[in-house]
């Protein structure tokens, strides 16, 4: 039964993948982007709804438009691609979410489920639309970060349990108020520990390198990113990102002698490893790093 629904959220996700790449080419542009149909953007000829299934129909047509047979990017089947696979590991972290509660004596009942994956598909979602906005404009829209800095405190007063995965919670047990206002406060001080590192390594790196080290919209989403995984996995968002930033930026340097690099793609994949992985990734930093450390001395 599981396996079906996991189906249902991968498909999802590719749905939700092809708007996202009409939210990725006009949002940045100012563009009407909820109402009016996709066109070609070579022939501007409107797309039939059977050409735009998402995938199936990039590969039917061999990637070309079907009227003026220009070439259509591999970046469109692959964002739906990202998001139908995000959605679905997006599913089975809910799943594991709703498993721990149990284990405790809580238990989610089928509605706390589709509120906890609709809110995590919301978070991936914006995730996927930034990183591929800053990679073309390097820039983060207020109209992600600042709405999710906005939304993911209420999201975790409702579902506080993404935050609270990393809390001792045996005090209050896992569905109480009390687990519910601890999660919001894990938000909120996520967020202002989130906007707070970043914001700080762009004053420092102004004051040393006299550059423009990171940008407002690094910070603000990075605000988002805390308010939705809490305090101390955005630590390991920065660092994941920073990780990531450097060793593809040496490379893209290496290759493009382009030393600008757009560092919202590194955090938001650092955000969805802690995200989807945070306890593993918590262990490896807590645990296995300090016993490899003590095995080389
Ligand atoms: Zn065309």
């Amino acid at each position: 039964m599981e396996t079906t629904y996991l189906v249902f959220a991968g498909v999802f996700g590719l749905l939700v993948g092809s708007f996202l790449n009409v939210v990725i080419y006009r949002l940045p542009l100012d563009m009407e982007w909820v109402r009016s149909r996709s066109a070609c953007r070579s022939c501007r000829r409107l797309i039939r709804w059977y050409d735009n299934i998402p995938v199936v129909s990039w590969l039917l047509l061999g990637g070309r438009c079907r009227n003026c047979k220009e070439r259509i990017a591999f970046r469109y089947p692959l964002v739906e691609l990202i998001t139908g696979g995000l959605f679905a590991l997006g599913f089975i972290t809910v799943g594991a979410i709703a498993r721990d509660t149990e284990l405790t004596g809580g238990g989610l009942t089928s509605g706390w489920w589709a509120f906890g994956f609709v809110y995590v598909a919301t978070f991936l979602s914006a995730l996927v639309a930034s990183t591929f906005i800053d990679f073309d404009h390097t820039i983060l829209p207020d109209e992600i970060t600042k709405t999710g800095m906005w939304l993911a405190p209420f999201a975790t007063l409702v579902f506080p349990w993404i935050v609270l995965r990393h809390f001792d919670l045996d005090r209050f047990g896992w569905t109480g108020v009390h687990a519910r206002l601890e999660g919001l406060i894990g938000s909120l001080i996520g967020m202002l520990v989130g906007a707070g590192i970043v914001w700080g390594v762009a004053v420092v790196g102004k004051l040393i390198f006299r550059k423009e080290a990171m940008g407002f919209g690094d910070v603000k989403f990075m605000g988002m990113i805390g308010a939705v995984l809490g305090p101390f996995p955005v630590v390991l968002v920065f660092a994941l990102g920073c990780l990531f930033g450097s060793f593809f930026g040496i490379a893209m340097f290496l290759v493009t002698r382009n030393r600008y690099l757009a560092f919202g793609p590194y955090l938001a994949l650092g955000a969805v490893i802690m995200l989807l992985w945070g306890e593993q990734t918590v262990w490896i930093v807590t645990d296995w790093w300090p016993r490899f450390v003590r095995g080389l001395t």
